[in-house]
């Protein structure tokens, strides 16, 4: 379905990013890859999508506080692979703490990284989709980008703060081609969370599964953590010519978090 077509997938080094961004190769679309991480594991990640998929894959590790190194990220795919006709604003970190102790370099960056670096990677993607009059923006927002919790005042800001940057591109962009959708997941087990899992077994003197139940417990009514090949599935669901009509949207895929 995807043939031909070039996906620029932001933190795709691990977690969600790396399940969108198989997702959307197993459907036949070339992939920038980027994010942090070991330069050889990550060169081993790209070879095995590359033969595993048959799709061309490249990597470039752009820092996603940075507005330039954004800017030359999409410039590259579209050097690279010829296009860049789908872009998952993905790349995130959390950090927690109440307010009063939040570190002021800790709300800049979360903000920088969840939130700014997906307005720079749009404003630089969208001509290109323009140009070509197809197009489809995904940003990774979260069930924080609907509700709050305590101790999360960076990340719920910046995925708030997502889901309206989602609507504005989705409305410049109704007529030409292109759709903006935010998935908002409910919890998945990445590295992410796991750091969570980690400060909460510790804080409290319990085993890591109980922890990792607790977790999930205390917020969703399903008691089943989200995957990242799940989340793909979604964002190859809105690549798709069925979701060519749904623009500006929310989808969340969070076990009733916040349906209640
Ligand atoms: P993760 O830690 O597994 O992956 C984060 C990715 O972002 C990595 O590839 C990392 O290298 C990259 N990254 C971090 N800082 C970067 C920077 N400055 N420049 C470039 N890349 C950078 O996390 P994850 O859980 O897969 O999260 C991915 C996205 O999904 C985030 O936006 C997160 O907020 C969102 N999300 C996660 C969950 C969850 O439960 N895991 C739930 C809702 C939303």
């Amino acid at each position: 379905m995807l043939k031909g077509k070039t996906a620029i997938v932001t933190g795709s080094t691990s977690g969600i990013g790396l399940g969108i961004a198989q997702a959307l190769a197993a459907d036949g679309c070339n992939i920038m890859l980027n994010g942090f991480g070991d330069p050889a594991a990550i060169e081993r990640l790209r070879q095995e999508i590359a033969a595993q998929y048959g799709v061309g894959v490249e990597y470039v590790g752009a820092d996603m506080t940075k507005p330039s190194e954004i800017r030359e990220l999409v410039a590259e795919a579209v050097r690279r692979c010829g296009s860049a006709d789908i872009l998952v604003n993905n790349a995130g970190i959390q950090h927690v703490a109440k307010i009063v102790d939040f570190p002021d370099e800790r709300w800049d960056a979360v903000i920088a990284i969840n939130l700014s670096a997906a307005f720079h990677a749009t404003k630089a993607a969208l001509p290109h989709m323009i140009e070509r009059g197809w197009g489809r923006v995904i940003n990774i927002a979260s069930a924080h980008g609907l509700v709050a919790s305590g101790e999360k005042a960076a990340y719920v800001t910046a995925k708030h703060g997502l889901v309206g940057l989602t609507k504005v591109t989705a409305i410049e962009t109704a007529n030409q081609g292109i759709t903006c959708n935010a998935i908002c997941p409910g919890w998945v087990l990445t590295p992410l969370v796991q750091q969570q899992i980690d400060a909460r077994a510790k804080a409290a003197g319990i085993p890591s599964a109980q922890a990792r139940q607790d977790l999930v417990r205390e917020k969703q009514p399903m008691l089943d953590y989200t995957t990242p090949e799940k989340i793909g599935g979604l964002a190859v669901f809105l690549c798709s010519e069925a979701a060519s009509t749904m623009t500006g949207t929310s989808l969340s895929i969070d076990g009733g978090w916040v349906a209640q």
